[in-house]
């Protein structure tokens, strides 16, 4: 349903109550002349967000579980149980389970999700073509884009040729897992050939162990500078920052900032599969600190219901929430921080054009129950309608702003 206007709606300091109107999709700056095309949303003096935005999810193996004991929680163990799960899944179920996990991003506020897309020997390019089917049907709820993920590595056979035969057919990133393969900077250095061949950004699941010793931080912001991709690389996990003594943590976060590298903090499968040592610690990247020196960081869902991400459940202000807690983002400016990072953070990672509810933006908006903008990080409140363009793509039961059927009044 086209929303033309939004009223009774907190944004920005969220003080008073306030209109948007709505215009082609994007936030006017002041009523349009003439009848507001579309139905009225009164946001009962909700907060509105800019729609939630997904740097980092893995659709292809989501609900793997299905309630199921995730076994050992380790990267290894985990990558060993998704890829036997694969060759006993038919497609149909991959389809019907990362569908599932669209319907709850759309739920949770998302509107646009980065996903990575895995390619393999088994797989071959199966699941490229799985996503496109995926991107065609929920092209009016949520953007999808696609990232070339050699999950398992170079060292198997024919996979450079997959990779780049799925970045000649048009998946626009080149992703990788250096940490999979016998050489990893080996890994690194066929990812920055290929996203060289097609002029791709890279998106590298980096660093993912406890030992800062067996860090590439340095190797790869070397081939960063090299290929003069500042500004086109982005990192998710990278829990080893978070076993740094601070010294070696504030060079290796300038080294990130002065090479123009995006952090991408993962809470559920970080904390989940990191930090088992004795006595037990937990690990999530210091998003406030690299913030702080100048690294732009965003916040993801990753995996859901998986081995990697056994409480993975789609929901982005809830990950927030746990980064929030396990990193003591005590401070307004710290949870304003985790706000930006699953919304206009990755919104700026993925390159897409502003949105939110500020006049010119992309009426991309997310309501949700709170009444204080202070209070969406601290309480992870329920997302009560998802708007994409203007457009109602979700609302839930009782608590939903209302709806009137009647066109606004110019
Ligand atoms: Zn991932």
């Amino acid at each position: 349903m086209l929303i033309g206007r939004i009223e009774d709606a907190r944004f920005g300091d969220g003080a008073e109550l306030a209109t948007l109107d709505l215009e082609l999709g994007r936030v006017a700056t002041a009523r349009p002349p003439g009848s507001v095309n579309g139905a009225v949303l009164n946001a009962r003096g909700r907060v509105v967000l800019p729609a939630l935005v997904d740097a980092h999810v893995h659709l292809d193996k989501a609900f793997l579980l299905d309630g199921g004991d995730p076994g050992e929680a380790s990267l290894g163990a985990a990558i060993r149980a998704v890829a036997s799960a694969r060759e006993s899944l038919g497609p149909a179920t991959v389809l019907a389970n990362a569908r599932r996990a669209l319907e709850l991003l759309v739920k949770n506020g998302v509107t646009a999700a980065r996903a990575h897309v895995e390619i393999d020997p088994t797989v071959g390019l199966d699941l490229v073509h799985l996503h496109r089917t995926l991107q065609a049907e929920f092209e009016d709820r949520i953007e999808l884009e696609l990232v070339a993920f050699p999950q398992r590595g170079f060292d198997l056979p024919r996979m450079v040729e997959l990779v780049n035969e799925a970045l000649r057919s048009g998946l626009p990133v080149m992703g990788g897992a250096p940490y999979v393969d016998a050489d990893p900077r080996r890994h690194l250095d066929l990812v920055f050939e290929l996203a060289a061949r097609y002029a791709t950004p890279i998106d590298l699941h980096l660093d993912f162990t406890d030992d800062p010793g067996r860090s590439l931080l340095a190797a790869l912001a070397e081939r960063v500078k090299a290929h003069g991709m500042q500004g086109h690389v982005c990192i998710g996990h990278v829990t080893t920052l978070a076993a740094m003594p601070a010294d070696a943590q504030a060079r290796a976060l300038d080294m990130l900032a002065a090479a123009g590298i995006a952090l991408v903090v993962l809470p559920a499968t970080d904390l989940y599969l990191g930090g088992h040592g004795e006595p037990g610690t937990r690990r999530l990247a210091p998003l406030e600190r690299a913030h702080a020196r100048g690294v732009h960081v965003a916040l993801a869902n990753n995996n859901l219901a998986n081995p990697f991400a056994p409480f993975g459940n789609g929901n982005l202000l809830q990950a927030a929430w746990v980064a929030g807690v396990t990193r003591r983002a005590s401070s307004p400016a710290e949870r304003e921080l985790l706000l930006a990072a699953v919304t206009v953070n990755p919104a700026r990672l993925l390159g897409l054009a502003a949105h939110g509810p500020t006049p010119g933006a992309h009426a991309h908006l997310t309501i949700v129950d709170a009444t204080q903008r202070g209070d969406v990080i601290s309480l992870a409140p329920p997302v009560l309608a998802t708007l994409r363009a203007g457009r109602l793509v979700h609302t839930i039961g009782h608590a939903a702003p209302h709806v009137s059927e009647q066109r606004a009044e110019p």
